[in-house]
């Protein structure tokens, strides 16, 4: 793999760019491989490459439909953070943003991390009291969530300017200040690049229609460019979940919801923390690096697989923006997406061993991007060894049938 370097920077630029090598390759599928992995986003690019890394197994392929990240990879408000409710959710998620912190430099490759920090705003009692809870939990693992006062979030946000008459006034906030944001596709490529140069091959516009079977096993997948035989098969297919496990005839305890997100025309730099709202539907706020104000809110409230949103909550979402930050009135809406998530009844992830000998499934859930390096790295031990790995124990589908769940207020609304 060419490093990238100030020196490969500095070569390149005197030769006017024209030597930088392939990032990574376009095989042909081989007839068999030792793991197939569905989707090619950042989870089943991440699995690969952990398993490749830290396993040894290189005879792997990803098989991805469309092109790598143009998923919800590429279509997520970049957003990265661990606070959470449950024993079973902190660990895990903060193992991600410890992993994320490294990645740039096992990867090679520029990420982006951006340690901004998240306020959320608490504007009842109720979500004072979820709050608290979480703070504490998070403390029991040594992740930082403290109360701020007002005085301090006019000092670090000085365009926070909301009206006295606010419809829920704002008694102070929570701020958790290793929350960050990624640069959302470089994760998806960067994984990509280390992957392939291990030896997966990375197989872009191959879908997979077919999960073969026999004995109550895996045998391949078929594909619209033909059967490739697999030993494993594993998918991480956010938004198809459903579709692709009942290939393996298996039904998945989820539902698939569109959410949305919708960026302003960019502007100079006024907004360094990622901003909850969440008395107003979860409504959040940051700007990006390219100096849009990016806005989401929780996922639009029924099933479907069309890529797109509803209107009420881009109306709600932005009136609630406004209230607070009144300033933003005169900024003009330049761009407006949606994916979709498979949620489960609980709210946490599922990465877990199936009914099928040698079929895997990562279902990442509300909030994937956060956890993309700790599912991966999660998955690819489960893949290697057939074992869940220590932090995903209680992750497993087998939750839905012992009634063992890991019920998560902490994702519901803020992302
Ligand atoms: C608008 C929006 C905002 C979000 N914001 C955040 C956020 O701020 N923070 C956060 O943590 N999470 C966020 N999420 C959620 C997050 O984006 C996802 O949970 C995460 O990206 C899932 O990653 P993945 O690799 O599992 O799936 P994906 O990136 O969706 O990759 C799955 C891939 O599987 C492929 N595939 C599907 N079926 C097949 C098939 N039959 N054959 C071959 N390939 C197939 C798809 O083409 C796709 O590329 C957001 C999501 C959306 C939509």
């Amino acid at each position: 793999m060419q490093r990238y370097s100030i020196f490969s920077l500095a070569r390149n630029a005197l030769t006017g760019h024209k030597n930088w090598q392939q990032v990574w390759r376009s095989p042909s599928p081989k007839k068999e491989y030792d793991v197939v992995i569905i989707g090619g986003g950042g989870h089943g690019l991440g699995a690969a490459w952990y398993l490749a890394r830290d396993h040894g197994i290189t005879n792997v392929a990803v098989v991805e439909k469309g092109w790598l990240g143009g998923g919800n990879t590429g279509r997520n408000t970049m957003t990265v953070r661990s606070n959470f409710l449950r024993e079973a959710s902190v660990p895990f998620h903060e193992k991600s943003l410890d992993l994320y912190h490294e990645l740039a430099k096992d990867l090679n490759y520029n990420l982006m991390v951006s340690e901004r920090g998240m306020i959320t705003f608490i504007q009842s009692s109720a979500v004072n009291r979820v709050q608290m809870q979480m703070a504490n939990t998070m403390h029991i693992y040594g992740a930082k969530y403290r109360m701020m006062g007002l005085d301090e979030v006019r000092r670090r946000v000085p365009i926070f300017d909301p009206p006295d008459d606010m419809r829920l006034p704002i008694h102070g906030a929570i701020h958790q200040p290793r929350a960050s944001m990624v640069r959302h596709d470089a994760v998806a490529w960067g994984f990509a690049r280390a992957a392939d140069a291990r030896g997966v091959d990375i197989l872009q516009q191959t879908e997979v229609t077919g999960i073969a079977r026999e004995n109550g096993g895996v045998t391949g997948v078929q594909t619209n460019r033909g059967f490739i035989k697999a030993k494993k098969v594993a998918m991480a297919v956010a938004g198809h979940g459903s579709v692709v496990a009942d290939m393996a005839g298996i039904r998945l305890p989820i539902v698939t919801q569109p959410l949305q997100a919708w960026v302003s025309e960019p502007i100079k730099p006024v907004l360094n923390e990622i901003i909850v709202i969440r008395s107003y539907h979860g409504t959040y706020l940051m700007q990006s690096d390219k100096g849009e104000i990016v806005i989401g809110q929780g996922a639009d409230p029924y099933p479907s697989y069309a890529q797109r949103g509803t209107i009420p909550i881009i109306e709600d979402a932005t009136a609630a923006v406004l209230e607070v930050f009144p300033s933003f009135e005169r900024l003009k809406l330049l761009r407006h997406w949606a994916g979709m998530l498979d949620m489960t009844f609980d709210g946490s992830p599922i990465i877990s061993k199936t009914d099928v000998k040698g079929f895997y499934v990562d279902v990442a859930g509300s909030g994937g991007f956060k956890t993309t390096p700790a599912a991966a790295k999660t998955f690819a031990h489960l893949i290697a060894n057939d074992e869940p790995h220590v932090l995903t124990g209680e992750l497993g589908l087998d939750r839905f049938h012992s009634g063992r769940l890991v019920p998560e207020g902490g994702v519901s609304a803020n992302h």
